[in-house]
């Protein structure tokens, strides 16, 4: 069995009966047992113990009681209900971390907590007028759904996931890998885009390959998928293998790209790897296994 990718894996039961009861909701909102995860403006304020491990700090409802930012049910363990809450309109909380930052110091069920948390609580931010007709939307369902508040329209508006794909293209004994300018030095990553309204996985997959390095690919196949909340990204990972070798980068996507070999990757001299919590990194790890 294949481990989750970092960020996917969580132990809650996501209780969505819960989400449409509103008095139940409420009674587990007045529980002293029921457990809050915190977020500032994307960050969430992490405790180090004295052995430099970190723990995600988690709060009781009335700890967030003054504040006024979303609350959104996340789900149940064991009978007790766990919330996000977005402590907008605070000071930022002492020892507060990025998701990044904090992905590779907790577990993977702890990483999944806090991905799910950041996800839906930007939603809620980025979301708070209706689409259709500009009015103020209302949260409703536990933080699942918002609701234009205006009579003459109501529309519903679902928390929103962004499908992208991101593809290791290998030519039998090499890897094709692109560079953004933006990006640390020397690091070299899987190629990857936004899927298209009207596009298959794999249609995608093929079309981004050729746009950014003119590379030809066939054989796409699935992998695996991550939740990548920055803001709202589903990454769907595949390989694909080459069917032409010549590289066309496209320079207002990529800085670079070029084929690597294993032995250029394991030894890393002119070539760094992307962050250990993405899914790209497992792709490459893979391969470099296979
Ligand atoms: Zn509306």
């Amino acid at each position: 069995v294949k481990r989750p990718n970092y960020l996917a894996g969580l132990e809650l039961d996501r209780a969505s009966s819960l989400r449409s009861n509103p008095e139940k909701l409420e009674e587990a909102w007045s529980r002293p047992d029921t457990r809050v995860v915190p977020v500032f403006e994307l960050k969430h304020p992490v405790t180090r113990r004295e052995d430099g491990a970190v723990a995600l700090t988690v709060l009781s409802p009335r700890d967030v009681d003054d504040f006024r930012g979303s609350r959104v049910l996340l789900g149940t363990s064991q009978g007790v209900a766990w919330f996000a809450v977005d402590l907008a309109g605070g000071e930022e909380p002492p020892g507060a971390l990025g998701l990044r930052e904090i992905a590779p110091l907790v577990s993977q069920s702890e990483g999944a907590l806090l991905a799910y948390s950041f996800g839906i609580l930007s939603w809620h931010r980025r979301h708070r007028f209706c689409g259709v007709c500009g009015s103020a939307s209302r949260s409703t369902e536990g933080g699942h759904l918002r609701v234009c508040a205006s009579e003459s329209c109501g529309e519903q508006h679902f928390p929103r996931t962004d499908p992208a794909v991101i593809m290791l293209v290998e030519d039998g004994g090499r890897v094709l890998l692109g560079r953004q300018a933006a990006w640390r030095e020397k690091v070299y990553s899987t190629l990857a885009g936004f899927v298209e309204p009207g596009e298959s996985l794999e249609e995608a997959v093929r079309r981004e390959v050729l746009e950014e390095t003119g590379v030809e690919i066939e054989d796409v196949q699935y992998h695996s998928s991550q939740p990548w909340p920055f803001p709202s990204s589903l990454m769907l990972g595949f390989t694909a293998r080459a069917k032409s070798r010549d590289i066309r980068v496209q320079l207002d996507e990529l800085e670079d790209a070029r084929w690597f070999t294993r032995e250029q990757l394991r030894a890393g001299e002119s070539v760094s790897l992307p962050s250990t919590i993405s899914i790209a990194r497992r792709l490459i790890e893979d391969w470099l296994k296979g």
